[in-house]
């Protein structure tokens, strides 16, 4: 074989191992059947495998890797088994939505401006320095939202953390760079798709944002969607699920099922600040955005 192949084959069983390694930090323990990897990794080389050892950093000769036949991951076995309770305090804890939920008080409320531009331009100039509710008190920037205007795939969280806040950004922080790796996971770069959150202040200590907040800030996130018309919205967590389908069902009662807001696809599943916290429910992320994906590559370009 020549120094070249060789040096092709190492590559690609390098690239490999940084596509299992992070399959394996978003909780995927087992990809299951031949196909995998080729499921798993579009454009990923199916006849080019990783052992144990090239996982671990270990040097493995080249035959002898590619000779093998298998992916090895962490089977399921190593997951925890005991079905953990689930705590939503906090970040994950539960908001209240209903029809009549008022926005903040009306002294503080500016006129809603419905342009007749429904660019997310004009969406954002409508929100402007905004002071209608009490979140603007201390927040330092407006996190609008970003990403590809004409995403088929949107993710909406509850509202910016201190990262988010700084920077203006939305999922920039832990919680981001998680949300970032399960993006590349189904195959898409953040910058295919659009994301943003329900309140665009931070609520202090990173509480959850209270009804009025939302009921005051939900009108740009709408807005937003209908201009983006994405084929999927991933709500993540309690706070954007409720919001969107206008619920009080809890994520982990709905996560994993297809819903709909306004004719558009809605997959609830968990925040991953949350899966920060309990990562042995990445697992159940993993198989919610499973669908996700499928559906997306089943559309028509
Ligand atoms: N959590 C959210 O819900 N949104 C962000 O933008 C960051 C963390």
């Amino acid at each position: 074989m020549s120094k070249e192949i060789i040096e092709e084959i190492r590559s690609a069983a390098r690239q490999l191992e940084e596509q299992l390694k992070f399959y394996r930090e978003i909780g995927v323990a087992d990809i299951g059947g031949s196909a995998g990897i080729a499921e798993l990794a579009p454009g990923a080389d199916s006849t080019v495998t990783a052992g144990p050892e090239a996982q671990q950093g270990v040097a493995v000769p080249v035959e002898e890797e590619a000779a093998r036949a298998q992916i090895q991951l962490p089977v399921e076995e190593s997951m925890p088994k005991k079905k953990e309770q689930v705590q939503q305090a906090g970040l994950f804890g539960d908001i209240l939505i209903d029809e009549v939920a008022k926005p903040a008080s009306e002294s503080a409320r500016l006129p809603v401006i419905h342009s007749q531009d429904p660019s997310l331009e004009a969406i954002r100039e409508d929100i402007g320095e905004c002071t209608r509710c009490k979140l603007h008190e201390h927040r330092t920037n407006i996190v609008f939202g970003e990403g590809n205007p004409k995403a088929k795939l949107v993710f909406i969280g509850e509202g910016p953390g201190a990262d988010e806040d700084a920077t203006g950004r939305p999922f920039v922080g832990r919680a981001g760079q998680l949300l970032d790796k399960i993006i590349d996971a189904i195959g898409l770069k953040r910058e295919d798709t659009y994301i943003a959150n329900v309140v665009k202040c931070r609520p202090p200590g990173n509480r959850t944002p209270e009804r009025d907040e939302v009921a005051t800030c939900e009108q740009f996130l709408f807005r937003q969607l209908a201009f983006i018309q994405p084929k999927v919205i991933v709500a993540l967590g309690s706070p954007a699920f409720q919001c969107l389908l206008r619920t009080k069902e809890t994520i982990t009662r709905a996560r994993g099922e297809w819903r709909e807001w306004n004719g558009i696809k809605v997959m609830p599943t968990f925040h991953p600040a949350y899966l920060l916290r309990s990562p042995e429910k990445k697992r159940e992320t993993w198989e919610d955005m499973k669908k996700v994906r499928d559906y997306i590559t089943s559309l028509p370009d």
